[in-house]
């Protein structure tokens, strides 16, 4: 297991977030330095550092992440128009919080390269 990061204590409710989904495997909320007009960060209620650290018994659980942003894409309103989910790995990918988390953004056309 992780150590505990700031998401665990918002999935904890220790800190607040604007929450927008939650179930018995995933907490969605939207990112306080949101970078499109929709950001939400989609986690898993287990503490799972980064993706090295992903374990195939977790396959569902991070396969599960995805199947929370599509839907909460319906949701949302943007399914059809297209989105991007991210997630980001240790230095160089631009990790920041080391309990893994799928960027979904939305709301504008994406560039790419993604740097
Ligand atoms: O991929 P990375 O680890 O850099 O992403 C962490 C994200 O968590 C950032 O986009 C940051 O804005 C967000 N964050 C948040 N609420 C916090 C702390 C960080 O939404 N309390």
């Amino acid at each position: 297991m992780a150590e505990e990061t700031i998401f665990s204590k918002i999935i904890n409710r220790e800190i607040p977030a604007d929450i927008v989904y939650e179930d018995d495997i995933a907490l969605a909320f939207k990112d306080i330095n949101p970078q499109a007009p929709v950001h939400l960060l989609i986690i898993p209620k287990k503490p799972i550092a980064t993706i090295n650290d992903i374990e195939e018994e977790d396959a569902d659980i991070v396969g599960h992440l995805y199947i929370v942003a599509a839907k909460l894409a319906v949701q949302h309103g943007f399914a059809k128009d297209g989105y991007r989910c991210v997630m980001n790995c240790n230095e160089h990918g631009g990790q920041t919080v080391y309990h893994i988390h799928l960027h979904l953004l939305a709301g504008k056309p994406m560039g790419w390269p993604p740097y």
